[in-house]
């Protein structure tokens, strides 16, 4: 398996909820939003037999030659990517919009799946999540800051839940170490303050605090010092304490098994 990589800036929108207009109301899974795409998820977690089914669209389970329907998600996506497309005009933001669907159980067999629709199983999908963060950027950092913005005021409840845990990607398959806020490439340590990014030799002096933010945001909520050592790849537990000490992290636990979470907004706000 590759390595999949994300962007630095990337905000991933759980359970977001809108009302279009009296009667159309919005649900998506999951929005992935960079500043090159929008990725709008439906996961599916069915097991058994499914066979897609045409005039009506309908999402069939097959038990025991009996068909149990579903609304077809497929149908749902193309509602979301509508209900996306009139935020982005809403804002006046011109952004790709794709769409997937993704299924996460081992135990799924399809039938019959459309072509031309971006259907996955969980094993596939970083890879079309790799491809997708090959796109050039369209968003200014301001113009990313107001869609996020934007996304983020309408969905009520906004919980942070990492990108691992609610697409199932395995963290192991996430590119490790200290990478590059431009390209994503590794760092090298050149000195005690100063790194060099390995493709662009660009200069960082404190790239791991930012890399720490990182995890919290893709792989879990809830982090120790040997998490950060393992996905950073960096040997030094002291380097890795240092930093945690000062970003102003919530604080759990003693010495060796300390807990680091992100005081968020929302937290403090229960
Ligand atoms: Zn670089």
């Amino acid at each position: 398996m590759e390595e999949v990589r994300f962007p630095q800036q990337v905000n991933i929108i759980p359970d977001l909820h809108f009302r279009l207009h009296d009667k159309r109301h919005i649900q998506i899974d999951t929005l992935i939003l960079t500043k090159s795409y929008i990725l709008i998820t439906e996961i599916k977690n069915i097991t058994g037999t499914l066979r897609f089914k045409e005039f009506p669209n309908k999402l069939v389970r097959i038990v025991d030659q009996e068909e149990e329907p579903f609304d077809c998600p497929l149908i749902q996506l193309d509602r979301n990517y509508d209900g996306v497309s009139k935020i982005l005009t809403k804002v006046n933001l011109n952004l790709p919009i794709h769409q997937a669907l993704v299924f996460p159980s081992q135990n799924t067999l399809i039938e019959n799946a459309p072509r031309n629709r971006n259907i996955f199983f969980v094993k596939q999908f970083p890879l079309f999540i790799q491809k997708l963060n090959k796109l050039p950027p369209v968003l200014t950092e301001k113009q990313f800051t107001l869609l996020t913005n934007k996304l983020s005021n309408i969905n009520n409840n906004f919980t942070q839940k990492p990108l691992c845990e609610r697409l199932k990607i395995n963290p192991e398959h996430l590119k490790k170490g200290v990478l590059c806020k431009h390209c994503d490439a590794t760092l090298l340590r050149k000195s005690l303050r100063t790194w060099i990014c390995s493709a662009c030799k660009t200069i960082d002096t404190n790239p791991i605090p930012r890399n720490i933010h990182d995890l919290f945001l893709l792989i879990k909520s809830i982090i120790t010092v040997k998490d950060c050592m393992h996905y950073l790849q960096i040997n030094s537990r002291y380097t890795i304490y240092n930093s945690l000490q000062k970003m102003q992290l919530e604080k759990n636990g003693h010495k060796k098994s300390s807990q680091y979470t992100k005081a968020t907004k929302s937290s403090t706000l229960k």
